[in-house]
């Protein structure tokens, strides 16, 4: 009885091995799976779970090897590549460079406060006139008139009053007014910054002050913000709110 117990325990036995040899034979020796088979007590779905978990992991750690590889050469080809890229970033500077010293090179003079004029200098012997480039007259703050395709305003360049047409006008830092024969109401800003085509042949009356600091004080200050929340404008702009319950 006893003797077929054992022989019963041995036959369940080879036949479980030989599943275990069949599912992970390729991957676990005979030898292996006999020493899990006896660490769970011959208990094969235990065996088979552990080996599962095992290939999980080892699968998880190429998976991790891999990236880690892949990231190292990444870096790898980066550094590599480094130095070109310097040599492309000192490239592109002295593009850059270049570039602005085309810009630099179209224009003769710089802007200043107040009116600037654009225009061409005729003198034959001036530099700028032989490149055919546009000089910057610098007026300042005054009131001035010309006729566009008649001017005679001194050269930043050759220095003699041979600027004799005009094709643009830059207000800088300035309160400024500019009317023309043919729009004879000025057109009157306080920007930073402001320029105008000029037309040929039209009469201009431009003018350019300085931008004047309206709040003089404190107290000015605090009367004009007074002044300015009891006009009506903000009053009915309070009364629109409080229709729609804002404030
Ligand atoms: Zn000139």
């Amino acid at each position: 009885m006893q003797d077929n117990n054992i022989n019963e325990k041995n036959r369940e036995y080879t036949k479980e091995m030989k599943t275990l040899i069949k599912l992970f034979g390729d991957l676990i020796n005979k030898e292996e799976l006999q020493q899990k088979m006896e660490y769970y007590n011959e208990n094969i779905e235990l065996v088979i779970k552990e080996i599962k978990y095992e290939i999980a992991i080892a699968y998880l750690s190429t998976c991790l090897l891999m990236v880690m590889f892949f990231l190292t050469n990444k870096q790898k080809k980066k550094d590599k590549s480094k130095p070109e890229s310097t040599v492309d970033d000192l490239e592109n500077v002295e593009q850059v460079q270049e570039c602005t010293k085309e810009i630099e090179k179209t224009e003769v003079g710089e802007v200043k406060p107040g009116i600037n004029l654009q225009g061409y200098c005729t003198n034959e012997t001036c530099l700028a006139s032989k490149a055919k480039l546009p000089v910057w007259v610098n007026i300042g703050f005054d009131a001035i008139s010309f006729v566009s395709s008649n001017t005679s305003f001194s050269c930043p360049d050759c220095k003699k009053l041979t600027v004799s047409s005009i094709v643009k006008t830059m207000f800088y830092n300035s309160e400024h007014s500019i009317c023309t024969s043919e729009n004879p109401t000025p057109l009157k800003d306080n920007n930073y910054q402001c320029s105008y085509a000029i037309k040929s042949g039209l009469l201009y009356e431009l003018k350019a002050n300085k931008i004047i600091q309206h709040a003089k004080s404190i107290e000015d200050l605090r009367e004009r913000s007074e002044q300015a929340m009891n006009s009506t404008e903000i009053k009915n702009l309070v009364t629109e709110l409080q229709k729609y319950e804002i404030i």
